[in-house]
């Protein structure tokens, strides 16, 4: 039984470092609750967020000043 092998040369001291996600501080570091990462620059008046999740951010601090809540819960049906 064979298993091929395939080992690139290139970038290899790169290659050790690669076990750590990415973190790309130009970029927003807002991740959705299945592990996702948004993909916007960051925004220049907020160190982590860009400016879509600064403001929505801005907006649950505003509104909810002992903010702690992780998740919005779902919106409820309208009841008419
Ligand atoms: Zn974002």
């Amino acid at each position: 039984m064979k298993m091929p092998k395939k080992v690139s040369t290139t970038n290899n001291n790169q290659e050790a470092l690669g076990q750590a996600p990415l973190l790309n501080p130009n970029r927003c570091q807002f991740e959705t609750s299945d592990g996702r990462r948004c993909r916007m620059l960051r925004h220049n008046g907020h160190p982590t967020l860009c400016l879509f999740h600064a403001r929505d951010e801005m907006q649950l601090l505003e509104s909810n000043p002992s903010a702690s809540v992780p998740r919005s819960p779902p919106p409820s049906p309208a009841s008419s």
